[in-house]
């Protein structure tokens, strides 16, 4: 049989399973599996039902990798491992997913019960079903297929259902990487977790991201006398203007990112004085930095408080300046990784598009293996619902992902 030909018998057999894919769902989403964090019991009881599935399907050595949490009623938070053999077991092709959720929000806002998913013009409805269960069970019936049709993948599969992804990771990939990391230099690691609605983004690298607050300190005083005083919100407003000069002192573009440049937008305001007629003494600003990869969050810094430093002698102020949040980014994955390359062949096969290696602003759960090493590639192609109320997943999009993922098993 050709490689085409093994291709369309696997991705028939995934056609096949479209009913059976919108099953596992719904019942995923009846089991709700939120952070005890954000006031639920974590995913033990929902890992326990997929450990079932993934022995009753096919999967080989299924590992539970229990990370302690003593705020989980179960006292862990589960991570699932399991492998599907290939023809060679020179290195493993592994899908990560999420098995964790978010909280519904307000519950008026949905058009049903979040866990009590519903099918509705070709997309299934409920908490969870795009973040990330469109992936998870798009993963294992790729897999299933193989099993069904008696084929043998390329390479040994993997696939990682973790805890925690959506408060941290701590117990999630994290635990993994650092506790029993089973992952290795030539293995290809998929993170279906994001894209775009064509199918098209696949993300290889991030910025880091640099949020500060700006405490300036001036001095009250009445409004018709600013003599007396030090007009905090003026020396401010000053530094907001100075702060522009960062997009010329960090001009570099990359290609590789929308926007092509790093950068340094003000953002939320504090209210200062209640009325008009006083001058404020006090002000406080906020700003957000998404930086290239190649600067140094910590030149940033240096430079922003040269500006403040230049504000406070020219105005009489103290301005405090405070990091609310600092990540730097990991080192990208190459836009030529076999990952990237593979992934990009299997979606010009399965959604007849151009796949393009893309960095973004924010972060993502794959920095957590590029800083471990491995050139982690996101993709999913996705109508990014996740944590809105009515989130869905595109039933043709988790069909279609599956034989994405079934093609890149296949790929040698
Ligand atoms: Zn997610």
């Amino acid at each position: 049989m050709s490689a085409s030909d093994i291709f369309r018998k696997v991705a028939q057999r995934i056609d096949g399973f479209r009913d059976a894919m919108v099953d596992l769902q719904v019942k995923l989403c009846a089991i709700p599996a939120i952070a005890p964090s954000s006031g639920g019991e974590g995913e033990a009881k929902k890992a326990e039902f997929l450990e079932a599935f993934l022995k009753e399907n096919g999967f080989a050595d299924v590992t539970l990798i229990k990370a302690p949490d003593l705020d989980a009623p179960s006292g862990y938070r589960p991570n699932l491992l399991a492998y599907f053999r290939g023809q060679s077991s020179a290195k493993t092709i592994w899908v990560m997913s999420h098995t964790d959720i978010v909280p519904a929000g307000e519950l008026s806002l949905w058009r049903g019960d979040p866990f009590k998913a519903w099918v509705e013009k070709g997309r299934v409805y409920g908490r969870g079903v795009e973040d990330n269960q469109q992936a998870l069970v798009a993963s294992l019936f790729a897999v299933k297929a193989f099993a069904a049709e008696g084929l043998i993948p390329a390479y040994d599969v993997g696939v990682a259902l973790v805890a925690d992804e959506e408060t941290g990771s701590k117990f999630g990939i994290d635990y993994v990487l650092h506790q029993a990391n089973p992952f290795r230099p030539d293995d290809l690691i998929m993170v279906p977790d994001a894209g775009n609605e064509h199918g098209t983004l696949i993300e290889v690298a991030e910025k880091s991201i640099l949020w500060l607050k700006f405490k300036t300190l001036g001095k009250q005083a009445h409004g018709s006398t600013p003599e007396k005083g030090v007009n905090s919100f003026k020396a401010a407003s000053f530094l907001v203007t100075k702060l522009e000069g960062l997009y010329r002192r960090f001009p570099v573009r990359d290609r590789l990112f929308d926007p092509p440049i790093s950068t340094f937008e003000p953002t939320k305001k504090e209210p200062n004085v209640p009325n008009i007629n006083t001058i404020p003494g006090e002000d406080i600003f906020y700003m957000d930095s998404r930086i290239l990869p190649k600067y140094k969050v910590e030149d940033v810094e240096k430079k922003v408080r040269a500006l403040a430093d230049q504000v406070e002698a020219r105005f009489g102020v103290k301005i405090g300046v405070e990091v609310m949040q600092k990540a730097p980014a990991a080192p990208p994955t190459s836009a030529k990784a076999p990952v990237v390359l593979a992934l990009k062949k299997a979606v010009k096969q399965v959604y007849r598009r151009e796949g393009k290696a893309a960095g973004i602003g924010g972060g993502t759960v794959a920095a957590l293996f590029r800083h471990a090493g491995f050139p982690a590639a996101v993709w999913a192609k996705l109508d990014e619902t996740a944590h809105q109320p009515n989130e869905y997943c595109i039933i043709d999009n988790m069909v279609g992902d599956a034989k994405v993922f079934a093609h890149v098993f296949l790929q040698k």
